[in-house]
């Protein structure tokens, strides 16, 4: 059972038990907890650093080609974050074939990747390495060499973010800026509807706990930003009145993602569907601050000496 990224607290509580919904293995169930200490969310048990592989199938990487149109869509909104400095340099991490990054070399900055895997979509005169971030980047990169740090969807997907905080203060210049997009681990998506994205997700970041590990690494917070606008198809907690209604009356987990096997379970399925197209609305969950995802921009404070 891992201990808490956060604070390394053992003690914690479970809040819900799934299995691997978006690709339909019934089992094991894996569970979402919390910190008793911090308060912190994240997977235990889960897949290990040698295990993880096995959770993400090829069917996972499909549609991640450069030149869709919804990824072109999907960078010019993450540009929209990027401060404006001449000829700066950005590390994109977990950039894939790096076809964002190819994006903003066309704008004039000076652009580095960094990628776990070597993209098939792989874009050419960019400096893409490859490597997991805390074994290699001060072999790749020199300290306090980037004016901005960025990575979408990836802080979630890693067992340890703190390692990965610690070496992104080293990388920063000062003041240097850290733009990131994750789950928003308070949204209706996330917490209430069984529709993150576990086994493959491992925290479930929050807007209180992002202040803490600023703190204790040596940034501080610019912006948290509530947005269902990024990627194409919002993450939005609709369903979540259908899916938990069909958990209360004993469904299993192919009913409660496919068709229920029984007259009732189908009717009260639809009077979920019901409420659910009733009461929940995409852009009503970005402004209560309960939709699916969060860009946060940390800046750098100060230099980051240990724990
Ligand atoms: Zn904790």
């Amino acid at each position: 059972m891992p201990a808490c990224d956060l604070c390394g607290n053992s003690g914690y509580k479970v809040l819900y038990s799934v299995p691997d919904l978006r690709f339909r293995h019934y089992e094991p169930e894996y569970s979402v907890v919390e910190c008793l200490k911090c308060g912190h969310r994240f997977l235990s048990p889960r897949p290990t650093i040698g295990t993880i592989s096995q959770v993400y199938p090829e069917s996972y990487y499909a549609g991640r080609s450069a030149s869709d149109p919804k990824q072109t869509s999907r960078y010019l909104k993450q540009a929209g974050y990027l401060p404006d400095i001449q000829g700066g340099k950005i590390l994109d991490i977990g950039c894939a074939g790096g076809g964002w990054l190819k994006t903003l070399q066309d704008k004039g900055w000076e652009c580095h990747g960094m990628d776990f895997i070597k993209s098939p979509y792989q874009e050419e005169n960019i400096d893409i390495r490859h490597g997991y971030l805390p074994e290699s980047y001060n072999r790749f990169y020199s300290e306090s060499f980037f004016d901005v740090i960025s990575a979408w969807g990836v802080m979630e997907h890693i067992h340890n973010p703190s390692e990965y905080f610690r070496c992104i203060n080293w990388l920063l210049k000062d003041k240097g800026i850290f733009i990131f997009m994750v789950p928003n681990g308070d949204s209706l998506w996330s917490r209430w509807a069984y529709k993150e994205d576990i086994h493959r997700h491992l925290h479930f970041f929050r807007s209180k706990t992002l202040r803490l590990y600023t703190q204790k690494y040596g940034f501080k917070v610019k912006r948290i930003e509530y947005t269902n606008d990024i990627y194409s198809l919002p993450a939005t907690g609709r369903g979540l009145f259908k899916r938990r209604l069909l958990k209360m009356a004993g469904a299993q987990w192919e009913e409660i993602t496919g068709l229920p096997h029984t007259a009732a379970l189908r009717l009260l399925g639809k009077a979920g569907s019901l409420l659910d197209y009733c009461l929940i609305h995409p852009k009503i969950e970005e402004f209560l601050g309960l939709c699916g995802n969060i860009v946060v921009v940390f800046a750098k404070e100060n230099n980051f000496t240990g724990d």
